[in-house]
């Protein structure tokens, strides 16, 4: 039986859904106003890790995340940049898609932007006024009501009392509670990132946007809702809140937590000007070693970055593509019950155990090697089946082990990819196309991918 820590009850509970086979699963999504760092990697591993899981247990899943393309950190950098909105916002999300394709994220069933749900959002916080949970400042800002909801503060576990008098809450006068937060924001009607509500022109606050996008995907009952430690005070305390107040008997059964991913002791966070980019540490490591250090450590505890881990997490990988060498794939997709695939499932089933799963992984794949060494070719056949399935089941072995290992083993150095590059260049300005494109297709096959630029020209791994 799986089970899973609430973070409401604060208890490692039994997994039940609402529906028998079905699990529905919301994850507050990037807010893509400059490219993801290594805490949004973590995050979003770990998320694609359960719901993965769920998959393989046989569960039909219903995953949806959102993407906020409308804040004040977004339209700030395209004051300075002088880009459009949508160009930028587009720009960025592109960036993430790649970065997540690389770490073996799969997309989610439903990834909407926010600016697409606007006449949701209106209609969800004209719900939450005709029910009192909601009203309007002098100022025409749609306000949540917090001493509407009588369990404000049980999520984060923080008493409403010790909120209050908290010297990080700005004293508004106009605010019913302080802790009352806005729902839709006024705008000057001359302001571009704005739309038309029955308050007057303005934009939605950011965290009504999952509420609306989660009710209408799910009504009023959630079997999971996740996201990042940082996210439990206030957007998820909101979140919880205005979900359960727009009707009666709401209910989002699982709060499910990642940790955060440390540098230097300090939480890693772009706000706080202290990360690591994601398109930069995959152009030194590949997304399939990167995915494995962030797995290694149990998903709620915090994760220390440390570049020596992830180089240890890539030899871990390798050592076991290395065991899958020389071994075929069977079309037949079986599976079979033994000791390591029962200690597989009781990692997992016990609150997404990774890095116990891993250790399992490592000792099939010791066996394997073993059975190897005895010519036992028909063990080895069934035990790298059963690696191949259960690495799956993580996210990883979507190579062929040659060709991983090859592309580890003969990856040109920067300086003769930089130099190629050159090469190529020249080659263009001179319109050899024949001899441009044949360093480009030589470099791919090395595992480089080159992206042109209107002026220069710069290279990723595959
Ligand atoms: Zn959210």
């Amino acid at each position: 039986m799986l089970k899973i820590f609430n973070t409401i009850t604060r208890l490692k509970e039994t997994f039940i859904p609402i529906k028998k086979n079905i699990v529905n699963m919301y994850v507050c999504g990037v807010t893509v106003y400059n490219y993801c760092h290594i805490g949004h990697g973590r995050t979003f591993v770990i998320f694609d890790m359960i719901f993965r899981y769920f998959r393989h247990l046989g569960y039909k899943t219903k995953y949806v995340r959102n993407i906020t393309d409308i804040d004040d950190k977004i339209i700030n950098v395209v004051k300075k940049n002088n880009e459009t909105i949508e160009k930028f916002t587009n720009r960025m999300i592109k960036n993430m898609q790649n970065d997540f394709s690389l770490l073996n994220i799969l997309s989610p069933d439903f990834e909407p932007k926010v600016s697409e749900c606007i006449n949701e959002i209106i209609k969800i916080i004209n719900k939450l006024l005709k029910n009192n949970h909601a009203y309007i400042q002098n100022n025409g800002d749609v306000m949540f009501s917090v001493d509407s909801y009588k369990n404000y503060g049980k999520l984060s576990n923080q008493f409403l009392k010790k909120l209050k008098v908290g010297k990080r809450i700005k004293v508004n006068k106009e605010k019913k509670n302080p802790l009352d937060f806005v729902l839709w924001k006024k705008t000057l009607p001359s302001e571009k990132f704005s739309w038309k509500s029955p308050w007057g022109q303005g934009r939605p606050g950011w965290h009504i946007e999952c509420t609306t996008i989660s009710s209408i995907k799910f009504g009023n009952k959630l079997d999971i809702h996740g996201g990042g430690i940082d996210l439990l005070f206030p957007h998820h305390e909101n979140e919880n809140s205005q979900f359960n107040c727009l009707k009666k008997r709401s209910k989002i059964n699982y709060w499910i937590h990642s940790g955060m991913v440390i540098l230097n002791n300090k939480k890693m966070s772009k706000s706080l000007n202290n990360f690591i980019l994601l398109k930069d540490l995959l152009s030194t490591y590949d997304g399939e070693s990167l995915r494995y250090f962030l797995m290694s450590t149990h998903y709620r505890r915090p994760l220390s970055y440390c570049e020596n881990n992830i180089k240890k997490s890539a030899l871990s990988l390798k050592s076991l593509y290395n065991s899958l060498r020389n071994t075929k794939i069977e079309k037949k997709n079986y599976y079979f019950q033994n000791e390591y695939s029962i200690a597989f499932e009781e990692a997992m089933q016990d609150d997404f155990n990774t890095p116990k799963a891993l250790s399992v992984l490592h000792a099939i794949s010791k066996k394997i090697n073993m059975l190897k060494n005895q010519n036992k070719f028909k063990e080895v056949k069934k035990f790298s089946n059963l690696l191949r399935k259960l690495g799956k089941v993580l996210g990883f072995f979507s190579y062929d082990p040659e060709d991983f290992l090859r592309k580890k083993s003969k990856m040109k150095s920067k300086e003769e990819i930089n130099s190629l590059i050159k090469e190529r260049n020249i080659a263009r300005k001179l319109k050899m196309w024949k001899l441009s494109d044949n360093i480009r297709e030589k470099l791919f096959k090395f595992g480089i991918i080159l992206e042109d630029h209107k002026l220069f020209t710069t290279w990723r791994k595959k």
